[in-house]
């Protein structure tokens, strides 16, 4: 499938191909390879309460999601805060087409440099950004919003949520009927972030006493030119991203985020 391959690309390769000295890269761009990078901290796979669930932390349960992506010409890669350049280096972001970014407890460690790297690909139309659960204060995230970006509360008292399809036409919604988290950590609105131009996908919490409340799960923005995605659930200690219908979002999330 070509899916990927622009006519700028096809033209590029035809020239390489007319000079007999076509690249590697340049044949992979044109077969329409392309790469997501699921990016977390390290952190789950080592508290205690968190790493029965993620023994191999989070970044490796999202890319496992995302296996089907390959037969449609993607790459998956794994990256994480402890590796050099703290899992991107320059090559890696320039051959990057969406960085999936899961943090929660170092936040602060990710360099302001790789911030401004991140931010100025997305907005240039080159990435699109998928954040889920805490890192709604990821650095990444809140340059990309410029909002605060906090929740009104963080509770996790046994609460459950139904996850609601409000949007079924919509590309991240492709496959997925609504569906039952029976525990989460409650994100309370407000959530201080600009209007999305979309919420595919919402919430109703049941509270330990019955009470029920209503959150924003799945919302989307085109900042610049790119786009970005956030997904609420995703808290450490509960198995969501071993879910099929959250790993259907994800899937559905790299195709509607990556650069068209
Ligand atoms: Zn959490």
């Amino acid at each position: 499938m070509q899916r990927g391959m622009t006519r700028r690309r096809a033209l590029v390769l035809g020239a390489g191909l007319t000079a007999g000295v076509a690249s590697v890269p340049a044949l992979l761009a044109a077969s329409g390879e392309r790469k997501v990078v699921v990016w977390s901290e390290g952190t789950a796979n080592v508290d205690p309460k968190s790493k029965v669930v993620y023994p191999d932390d989070i970044n490796s349960a999202i890319a496992e999601g995302l296996q089907p992506l390959t037969t449609e010409g993607w790459h998956v890669h794994k990256a994480s805060l402890g590796e050099p350049d703290q899992g991107i280096s320059d090559e890696l972001l320039n051959s990057t087409h969406v960085l999936i970014w899961w943090g929660h407890k170092k936040h602060g460690e990710v360099k302001d440099e790789l911030v401004d790297k991140i931010n100025e690909r997305v907005r240039a139309g080159k990435m699109g950004f998928i954040g889920t659960h805490s890192c709604h204060f990821a650095k990444p995230f809140k340059k990309l919003m410029g909002t605060p970006c906090s929740w009104r509360e963080y509770v996790d008292d046994g609460t459950s949520a139904e996850i609601l399809v409000k949007e079924p036409d919509h590309p991240i919604c492709k496959g997925v009927r609504d569906f039952k988290l029976p525990k989460i950590e409650r994100y309370g609105e407000p959530f201080k972030v600009p209007n999305p131009e979309s919420v595919p996908l919402e919430g109703i919490y049941t509270k330990p006493d019955g009470t029920t409340e209503q959150a924003r799960m799945g919302l989307c923005w085109t900042v610049g030119k790119g786009r970005v995605f956030y997904f609420t659930p995703g808290h450490e200690t509960y198995n969501d991203y071993y879910r099929p219908e959250v790993r259907k979002i994800f899937i559905n999330a790299v195709g509607w985020a990556a650069p068209q």
